[in-house]
């Protein structure tokens, strides 16, 4: 090892929660060495540019719009300028057009339906629900806007299924509901806490929700990783960390097939549980601690399908497709692993060249699609739900599959294969990290400090709240504030 070799953080990983992390380290003046073990950066947010296509591998869509965790990263590192919304949620362009099928209906309905906080009547009739549903509807969602901080923390331990329990709401609002927790959490309804997806209903309403940038969520990284450069940061890609060092309980470096770097702190943004179970080891825990991060339970997972179109097709940014039947709940969810899939499933697509006229050469355009599914790489249903994804396309959107020249398919392989470590049985290919459900969200969410000196985690799985990007550099945040703390004191004779 040379002395160059030598940091005072290293931080594993290049997705939204290392990325943001290592570059606001930097900015403060600490020496952060960033170790990705990809070719490219970015992690789960990595979008392709290339051929004159710019898009996401998967399909994201940004929770807030207004007041995301990244303006407040672009802010610190002082190019906020640059960070431009596509669609300002007053805007009247920031609206999804949504395609609802009732349970006793054959054919589905359609909608454009603005994200930010507006008239219902879209989805009034959408639904196709009478006076009284309406006032209930209305009132149901004043009360969730209107809810004080305080008692929304007391919902941590409640599903959002037994939450809506406790109002007289229509069906339709319910079956939403249970669409929205899946497409926004890849949770199910009755698992998912309601304090979580709560506040990212709320963000949706007030600040603007889904979203995409120029150059897709690649040009946050983008941004993020040059300022990092520019500000003295080295980042060394193709470089898997395998052991996290710990000596006297505290941390020391890490190692990678290409050598060993050593810094005092260490901040993984590779899961808690591989970050844990994997790359520090069990035996530098105590027994209880490796018990309970044994115990966490892992998000679902979200399949992408990307549509190469030949010609202009699609007139929206945003494309939703659910039916009373097509969101699941852990009941259907365990009648699809029991081989049981459904006719029909969920759909949350985007069109990048409604936010981003570069997005695709002249003529062309790309649509991301995915559904929610099993996060376990293993996962034997990933084909036929493609399947069924392509059988919708063709009977809802026969314009799309008609122009569509070329098709990409991914799931939880892929997400495992690219980002994140399955270490135990049915993990890796989670969609957002840690499921956001009850007992794991608000103050049951784990911190970003771990038992062992000088040991943090960033992103989805500790810290911070919200949607998958946003929480991971909600949570980056967080990591710096304590690790910029933690390193002044060390450096004080
Ligand atoms: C299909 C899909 C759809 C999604 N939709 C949305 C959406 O609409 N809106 C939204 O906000 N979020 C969405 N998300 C979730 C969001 O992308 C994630 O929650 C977020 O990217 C997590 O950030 P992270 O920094 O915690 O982890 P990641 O993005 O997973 O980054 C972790 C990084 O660490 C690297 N790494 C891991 N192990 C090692 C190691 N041992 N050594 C070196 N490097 C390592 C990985 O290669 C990766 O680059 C979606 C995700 C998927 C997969």
């Amino acid at each position: 090892m040379s002395a160059g070799d030598s940091y005072e953080v290293i931080v594993i990983g290049s997705g939204p929660g290392g990325g943001a992390c290592a570059t606001l380290l930097q900015k403060r003046g600490i020496r952060t060495l960033l170790l990705e073990k990809n070719d490219v950066l970015g992690g789960k947010m990595y979008s392709v540019e290339r051929d004159g296509w710019a898009y996401d591998i998967f399909p994201h869509g940004q929770v807030p719009m207004r007041g995301s965790a990244f303006e407040t990263v672009f802010a610190e590192l002082g190019v906020a300028d640059e960070f431009v919304r596509p669609v300002e949620p007053d805007d009247p362009r920031d609206f999804a057009h949504i395609t609802y099928r009732r349970r006793d209906r054959r054919e589905p309905r359609a909608a454009n339906q603005r994200q930010a906080m507006a008239d219902p009547g879209p989805f009034f009739a959408l639904w196709d629900i009478d006076e009284r549903a309406r006032q209930q509807t209305v009132e149901f969602m004043a009360h969730l806007v209107t809810l004080p901080e305080e008692a929304l923390d007391e919902l941590d331990d409640l599903s959002m299924h037994d939450y809506l329990a406790r109002f007289e709401v229509p069906y339709e609002l319910y079956s939403y509901m249970a669409f929205h927790a899946n497409a926004s959490l890849a949770e199910p309804i009755d698992l998912v806490a309601a304090s979580e997806q709560i506040r990212i209903l709320r963000q949706i309403f007030l600040q603007g929700g889904g979203g995409q940038y120029k150059g897709g969520f690649g040009f946050l990284t983008r941004v993020m990783m040059r300022e990092f450069e520019r500000n003295g940061g080295t980042i060394l890609r193709r470089h898997r960390v395998e052991r996290i060092l710990v000596e006297d309980g505290a941390v020391r470096g890490v190692v990678t097939p290409q050598g060993s770097f050593r810094a005092p702190i260490v901040v993984s943004s590779a899961g808690l549980q591989p970050t844990v179970l994997k790359l520090v080891g069990e035996g530098n825990f105590d027994r209880r601690y490796v018990e309970h991060v044994r115990s966490l339970v892992p998000g679902w997972g979200f399949t992408s399908v990307r549509y190469f179109l030949e010609r202009p097709v699609l007139d929206v940014g945003i494309y939703t497709w659910y039916s009373d039947e097509s969101w699941w709940n852990t009941e259907r969810f365990a009648q699809v692993k029991a081989g049981r899939i459904p006719d029909e499933v969920s759909l949350f697509m985007v069109n990048h060249a409604y936010f981003d006229p570069d997005a695709a050469p002249a003529g062309k355009q790309v649509l991301v699609a995915g559904t929610v599914c099993s996060g376990d790489p293993e996962a034997n249903e990933i084909e036929a739900l493609w399947g069924r994804m392509d059988e919708q396309m063709q009977r809802y959107y026969p314009q799309v599959w008609a122009a569509t020249a070329r098709r990409e398919y991914a799931g939880p392989r892929e997400i495992s294969e690219f980002t994140r470590d399955g270490v135990l049985p049915g993990q890796g290919g989670e969609c957002v990290g840690l499921g956001q459900i009850v007992g794991q969200c608000g103050r049951h969410k784990p911190g970003v400090q771990a038992p062992i000196g000088g040991l943090y985690y960033v992103g989805a799985d500790a810290g911070a709240a919200g949607m998958g990007t946003h929480q991971a550099a909600l949570s980056a945040i967080e990591v710096v504030r304590l690790v910029e703390r933690e390193h002044r004191a060390a450096c004080v004779p």
